[in-house]
């Protein structure tokens, strides 16, 4: 690396700075600007979406492996009623902790009746649903979920969604393993049908003939009617047992665990506030235009990322050194393993909104800034090549969002 004379940092102009390892890569070294050129076979549509790809900051160094997935182009499973798609590890090689589910379902449209070995944490993107759960002592829950709304079934504790009115629902589902898939999950409808008359009668305590029409193929989603009043639905699965401890429901946009700043705020559901929520913990980031969400990094898991709107870019840096950018749209889907340093700027004209869920108990995460704050500053001058003064003019406390 070359020696540099020092001004004051206040005094130097901005650099370009060009990427400091050797081999020098980025734009910033084509002297040649046919180097840039890109003569052959390419998608504009697809190709536009990915600027920090097409010409990386001249930062970025190294590969990693692809962190930007998508709902976009995940093949829909359509039914009357609704569809599901999904994103897993299968796909995505690198969400070895998250897979995801993008579901719709019309007013009155039925996600069967069903369970499974991961938890799900669900997110309403749009419209509102009624959730059925059912937990180990048989205590039901029922609560309808609009958008901004989230909710969490343990692993095992079998569920039910449907859309209300006047247009059923979107959400987002996330199970809390990248390999578990929606299409692996246990069906009522399947058992039953996979169970002998006699076995059947013998069960219920009913003549064999009483289950003479039940479907052969499983529902998984299905039109039915649009269900009563909420109460209603209440009163009829109350029983002894009473009702659950905790609430399987969460509204994440009257969360408490809220941090606001001038360009944006994080607001944070996990089992501090959302008891139930024991394997999942989520962080809803909003970022007005130019905004950054801080550099920081992940002590406790990897985050999985959805892109609710907006146009964000994201840098990941690992030891190598390693640093990579990719341009996130609404649908899409990032990944950042635990403890690789990232931030993430709003680029576009519009605001910014993402979800970083994470399978933990817990939302942490380390801030750069904090720590270079929170370090004898004599330490920090020597790393940096910053003076005292200077870095006295860091932000104090933890960000988040920049600006304050
Ligand atoms: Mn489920
Ligand atoms: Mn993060």
């Amino acid at each position: 690396m070359a020696t540099m004379k020092r001004r004051s940092t206040a005094e130097r102009p901005i650099p370009a700075f060009g990427n400091p390892d050797l081999p020098p890569q980025g734009a910033v070294n084509a002297a040649n600007r046919a180097s840039l050129t890109d003569p052959g076979p390419q998608n504009p549509a697809i190709g536009s979406q990915f600027a920090s790809a097409q010409f990386p900051p001249a930062t970025d160094v190294s590969d990693m492996p692809m962190f930007w997935a998508s709902f976009n182009n995940a093949p829909k499973r359509v039914q009357n009623g609704g569809w599901a798609r999904q994103v897993t590890q299968y796909d995505f090689a690198v969400a070895e902790e998250i897979s995801g589910v993008d579901m719709r379902l019309t007013a009155g449209g039925v996600r069967e009746m069903h369970w499974h070995l991961a938890a799900e944490w669900g997110y309403v993107s749009y419209g509102s649903c009624r959730v059925t759960v059912l937990d180990e002592m048989g205590r039901a829950y029922v609560a309808d979920v609009k958008e901004g709304d989230i909710w969490y079934f343990p692993a095992g504790l079998p569920h039910s969604l449907q859309g209300l009115g006047p247009d059923g629902c979107e959400f987002l589902l996330c199970f809390d393993d990248g390999r578990a898939t929606e299409y692996n999950t246990l069906l009522v409808t399947d058992w039953i049908a996979h169970t002998p008359p006699e076995i059947l009668a013998a069960n219920f305590g009913l003549p064999a003939a009483t289950f003479a029409d039940i479907p052969l193929n499983q529902l998984y989603i299905f039109q039915g009617e649009v269900p009563g009043p909420l109460e209603a639905d209440r009163a009829a699965v109350a029983g002894a047992e009473g009702a659950p401890p905790y609430p399987f429901t969460f509204s994440l946009k009257q969360s408490k665990g809220c941090k606001q700043t001038k360009g944006g705020e994080v607001r944070v559901a996990d089992s501090n506030n959302f008891h139930i929520s024991k394997t999942i913990a989520a962080a809803l980031v909003t970022l007005a235009p130019g905004a950054l969400r801080e550099m920081h990094w992940h002590p406790n898991g990897d985050e999985w990322q959805y892109w609710i709107k907006g146009h964000g870019r994201m840098t990941l840096f690992d030891a190598g050194p390693k640093a990579v950018t990719q341009d996130f749209h609404p649908g899409d889907i990032g990944y950042v393993k635990r403890a690789h340093g990232h931030y993430v700027q709003n680029v576009g004209d519009d605001e910014l909104q993402f979800l970083e869920v994470f399978r933990s108990s817990y939302f942490a995460d380390v801030s750069l800034t904090n720590w270079l704050t929170h370090t004898p500053p004599a330490m920090v001058a020597r790393h940096l090549n910053i003076d005292e003064e200077t870095i006295a003019k860091f932000p104090r406390g933890k960000p988040e969002i920049m600006p304050l």
